[in-house]
């Protein structure tokens, strides 16, 4: 987070940040003071319960933790995690003037798959390019590289990293007798989905997913998902390509905001064709952190949500008061709004007053 005139503060300032919003206050009054310890003893109770996601009526949605590295594995492996929705690999190869080794990579995901034992680990391929520029991946010459060669796209230019990475991972997955669930970033077609999906398995991975993060995928979901095991959408891009909207430029951020009814309107058919197939259809984006947006999404029979793990506990809280039934009004209300702040609204009407503010809705 950037903060303007952060370091010209005095020694001994006292700083309000609320982590949730984004705001920064300097000197915050007794009326704020108080207002955050309300929030954080709200959250500590939150951060108590470790019962597996659901809504009130017991339809199971599971909630996974965004991790970047296997020290976060072990950081965030606590009950009531149940298990890892994105592992952003690309950590281990920010910074590189090479890419890692397969030993090297083998060492770390089984240092995270190690950490989370029996529960699901979802492995995404490495993402380089646009917003995570590698120097040994980045194309020198591209002038668009948020549409250019990146994520699943790079067996284009560099196969053998993408061969490295998945003999590393079917290593971690030999030496730690588990089953992580590996996926592609940037998938746009079917044909990219049968392609890393036959590389996967020739591996000897055994559960092969692919991101839908690509207005063209999520328009196509049922022929991506009749090739793979699942699929995970990724809002953070999938509101940048939908809106033509760098995901970067803040002062866009309202274009960008995963309420837009047109993103809305991709995940709704991603979500309807892992229902039709009965696949297991993900969010891994941000969205997925919004308490509000995840009754939406449990509305659209999404199956698990993934966020940081600092996110779950408001999450699951709010999940676990509201019915299928609910949730699928939700679905429908945001659906029919002219706006994302009509589609936020409309949700967020429907949520007992006394849960509204004690989440800060
Ligand atoms: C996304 O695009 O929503 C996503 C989860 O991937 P990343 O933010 O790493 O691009
Ligand atoms: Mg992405």
């Amino acid at each position: 987070m950037r903060v303007a005139g952060a370091t010209d503060l005095p020694d001994g300032t006292v700083v309000a940040v609320d982590a949730a919003t984004g705001a920064v206050t300097v000197d915050p009054d007794a009326a704020l003071r108080a207002a955050l310890a309300d929030r954080a003893a709200v959250d500590r109770e939150l951060a108590a319960d470790t019962a597996p996601g659901g809504t009130a009526d017991g339809r199971p949605v599971m909630l996974l933790a965004n991790i970047g590295t296997a020290e976060d594995a072990e950081r965030v492996a606590l009950p009531g995690v149940e298990g890892v929705g994105l592992f952003r690999t690309e950590v281990l190869f920010l910074g590189r003037a090479t890419a890692p080794g397969v030993d090297e990579q083998a060492e770390t995901y089984a240092r995270a798959l190690r950490a989370f034992g029996d529960r699901k680990v979802v492995v995404r391929t490495l993402d380089a390019g646009a917003d995570k520029p590698l120097a040994f991946a980045t194309q020198p010459d591209e002038e668009n590289p948020a549409l250019g060669v990146r994520g699943y796209r790079l067996v284009r230019t560099l196969p053998d990293l993408l061969d490295t990475q998945l003999a590393a991972l079917a290593r971690a997955q030999e030496a730690t007798g588990t089953t992580p669930w590996v996926m592609a970033p940037m998938i746009a077609t079917p044909a990219e989905a049968r392609a890393f999906a036959q590389a996967a398995r020739a591996h000897g991975i055994a559960t092969v997913g692919v991101m839908v993060e690509v207005p063209a995928a999520a328009l196509r979901a049922r022929e991506i998902l009749a090739e793979v095991d699942f699929v995970s959408l990724g809002t953070n891009d999938l509101a940048q390509y939908t809106m033509a909207t760098d995901r970067l430029r803040g002062e866009l951020a309202d274009l960008l905001d995963p309420w837009q009814p047109a993103v809305l309107d991709l995940v709704a058919a991603t979500a309807r064709a892992g229902v039709e197939l009965g696949k297991p259809v993900g969010v891994c984006g941000e969205s997925a952190a919004d308490p509000l947006m995840a009754l939406v999404l449990a509305g659209l029979g999404i199956t698990s949500l993934s966020m940081s793990a600092g996110a779950l506990p408001a999450v699951r809280h709010l999940l676990r008061r509201h019915s299928v039934d609910t949730c699928r009004q939700a679905a429908d209300r945001a659906l029919a709004a002219g706006s994302a702040e009509e589609a936020r609204e409309a949700v967020l009407a429907l949520v007992d007053p006394t849960l509204v503010a004690a989440l800060a809705l």
